[in-house]
């Protein structure tokens, strides 16, 4: 998608070798006509997909999900990171580790929201070792609910994260798809 490459291009910073910031659209102030062209964007991808409901993980693929969820005319379920444990099976739950925290939450989605019969679309800001996506699919999967695919804003394709699960047979469709970057020169995308 390559207004948001330009914006990467412009706006995103590299920290180290492995962290690109994009703070100032996207993770922390939110550039939402952006994302109403990136929800348009997922949309032509997936139209006719029959895809019912809108999973992310909590924090900021909350955003992009809402905005997105309004082409898609479905809610948006995020995953809660949360202590709260599954005593009366109320929940399903995995295990995420965070690629910007190193810490592993306990994520949980009510299982009022989810379960067999829905179609459902993964949505999320970054793919990068595949943690938060492969966590959200096993909630769908726990669910018996069927998926759709997986709609990534910004996909690090150095790392592992998105061959892994393509590999798997997950359709994952990334808008734009880094192939290399570091502080000095930048980034570089795939296509
Ligand atoms: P993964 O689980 O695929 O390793 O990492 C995906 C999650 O980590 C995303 O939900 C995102 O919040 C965060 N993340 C991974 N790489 C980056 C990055 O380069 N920049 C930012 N801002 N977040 C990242």
């Amino acid at each position: 998608m390559e207004l948001l490459k330009q914006r990467i291009r412009k706006d995103g910073t590299v920290k180290g070798n492995d962290v690109l910031k994009v703070d100032s659209f996207l993770n922390h102030q939110m550039d939402v006509a952006l994302f109403e062209e990136i929800g348009k964007e997922f949309l032509r991808r997936f139209d006719g997909c029959g895809v019912n409901k809108i999973l992310t993980i909590e924090a900021s693929g909350i955003g992009i999900a809402c905005v997105t969820a309004q082409f898609f005319h479905c809610p948006v379920i995020f995953a809660k990171k949360s202590k709260t444990k599954n005593i009366a099976g109320e929940v399903y739950t995995t295990k995420v580790r965070s690629f910007t925290h190193g810490n592993v939450s306990d994520v949980i989605v009510s299982t009022r929201f989810l379960g067999p019969g829905d179609k459902v679309l993964i949505i999320d800001d970054f793919l990068a070792n595949g943690a938060a996506l492969e966590g959200l699919i096993d909630l769908v999967s726990q669910s018996g609910a069927e998926l759709a695919g997986a709609g990534i804003v910004i996909e690090k394709a150095f790392q592992p994260g998105g061959d892994r699960l393509r590999a798997k047979g997950i359709r994952v469709e990334s808008l734009a798809r880094i192939k290399s970057m570091s502080e000095e020169t930048g980034v570089e995308f795939m296509d």
